[in-house]
């Protein structure tokens, strides 16, 4: 049974009722044209989100953004030094469990004489191993783990300290 001409059931005052009222060639009331005027009103001041174009992330956007992620830096453990021969000046190769405070590290050219060692709070320390400290120099410091490979100034021997 056709709705056509039928009043009943409208839902008066409402966007819906004045589409029901087109859709059953009943002439609008008030309170559905002034639910219309007042949709109208509202899409023009933006509001209505839920009638909001859906937001689509454009295919150039998803690639700036993968782009975004790529270039994101990733923190790597301390990578091992370059296998050099032994010379001293460029210091002498030990394993990071061995330092203690005083040795010198060798490090990009520049010495630190440890005075310190302070306990590695990063998240490496997995990767590092169990006994992975810092060590530290004044305000500089290089986190070392107990396998890692460390050069250091050979040690003073004998009764010379
Ligand atoms: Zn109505």
């Amino acid at each position: 049974m056709s709705v056509i001409g039928q009043a009943e059931g409208i839902e008066h005052g409402t966007i819906t009722g004045y589409k029901q009222h087109i859709y059953r060639k009943i002439k609008p009331c008030e309170d559905c044209k002034k639910a219309l005027r007042e949709d109208r009103a509202a899409a023009r001041r933006g509001e209505r989100p839920e009638r909001a174009k859906p937001q689509r992330t454009s295919r150039r956007k998803a690639a700036e953004e993968l782009d975004a992620a790529a270039a994101t830096p990733v923190l790597l453990p301390v990578p091992p030094p370059p296998q050099l021969p032994d010379r001293p000046e460029i210091g002498v190769p030990i394993k990071g469990r061995e330092l203690e405070i005083g040795d010198v590290i060798v490090f990009l050219g520049d010495h630190h004489r440890i005075d310190r060692f302070e306990p590695y709070t990063g998240s490496l320390r997995a990767e590092l191993g169990e006994g992975t400290r810092v060590a530290c120099s004044g305000t500089w410091g290089m986190t070392v783990g107990p396998t890692s490979t460390v050069r250091i100034l050979p040690r003073p021997t004998g009764d010379a300290a």
